[in-house]
């Protein structure tokens, strides 16, 4: 029997990684809010369903790419009875939205006691990774759910690291993202100081990318999205704005003290100029900005 996997939420993220599974000889089945990212989905491949209930009565392993823990909590509840009557036949949520600890552990308790698996597994590496199937992927959960999603997984993701019990995932990616955050500031400051003290920009990103200052973001958003002025990484602000936001939150909940991370959420926040739909690489723009 070909194993089904429905993908909930057919975004910047969700539709490629629908697209990978399709072409990767998984039966996919698809679903948005958007008739138009359905539309796109079928296009590769993907079955697009009517409502999420069809793809809850039908999956073995659903993946969601929903922008917010609010988001996947809804989808689970309002579905949960389908899963019920779906007893002695396991379904496992492979959850890659960026989320949160406390939600993930407290949805893996409930699909657990339902006999259905519940993976964090949210990602990295943008839309590109989506759609060619290399995204770094960071999983919480139980191991034995782990092993029977690991062809799901490894059809979307190059590098799989399954980092602890329900949560982890979450926490793993709110940390990397905090620093993604503070990278994007500190080199668009470091391209101003060198700009400033009469050194071209250019340069000095060469200096950087061949030197101890680099990062994933001086090394591809710098200069695929921001020295080109194209802005379209396909990552928006306020998304990102949600990261840090958590990040923080976790900060505060351990009562573990992180100025600089203080602050950088702050810079995030705070950013009038930019709105929520906006690229997240305008916060790199080291031209326009003051
Ligand atoms: P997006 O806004 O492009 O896509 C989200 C999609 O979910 C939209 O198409 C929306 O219509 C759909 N949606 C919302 N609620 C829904 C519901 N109840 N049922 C079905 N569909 C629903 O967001 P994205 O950039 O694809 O990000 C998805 C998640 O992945 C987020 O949590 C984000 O933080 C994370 N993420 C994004 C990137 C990136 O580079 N874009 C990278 C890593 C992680």
């Amino acid at each position: 029997k070909q194993t089904i996997v429905g993908v909930i939420g057919l975004g910047s993220m969700g539709l490629g990684m629908a697209q990978t599974l399709a072409g990767k000889g998984f039966e996919t089945l698809g679903f948005d809010l958007s008739d138009e990212r359905k539309a796109l989905a079928e296009k590769s491949g993907v079955v697009p369903v009517n409502g999420i209930a069809d793809a809850f009565e039908r999956s073995t392993f659903l993946v969601f790419s929903l922008p917010t823990a609010k988001d996947v909590a809804s989808v689970v509840n309002d579905h949960i009875d389908t899963l019920k009557n779906r007893h002695g036949d396991r379904v496992i949520i492979i959850d890659t939205s960026t989320s949160e600890p406390d939600v993930s552990r407290e949805l893996a308790l409930r699909l657990n006691a339902l006999d259905h698996g519940f993976l964090d597994a949210p990602v990295s590496g943008g839309p590109g990774g989506a759609a060619s199937g290399k995204l770094t992927m960071m999983i919480g959960g139980a191991e034995e759910d782990v092993a029977l999603a690991r062809p799901v997984i490894e059809a979307m993701a190059a590098k799989a690291l399954h980092v602890g019990p329900s949560g982890a995932g979450n926490v793993a990616k709110l940390v990397n993202n905090l620093l993604a955050a503070a990278h994007m500031i500190t080199t668009k400051e470091g391209l101003k100081l060198a700009f400033s003290a009469g050194l071209d920009p250019e340069a000095a990103l060469r200096v950087l990318n061949a030197a101890s200052g680099r990062s994933m973001i001086s090394e591809v958003h710098f200069p695929t999205w921001i020295m080109s002025n194209t802005f379209n990484s396909g990552f928006s602000m306020g998304l990102m704005r949600k990261d840090v936001r958590l990040a923080r939150e976790l900060a505060a909940r351990t009562g573990v003290n992180l100025p600089v991370a203080d602050l950088v959420a702050e810079l995030w926040a705070d950013a009038a100029e930019l709105e929520d739909k906006d690229d997240f690489t305008r916060m790199g723009d080291f031209q326009t900005s003051k």
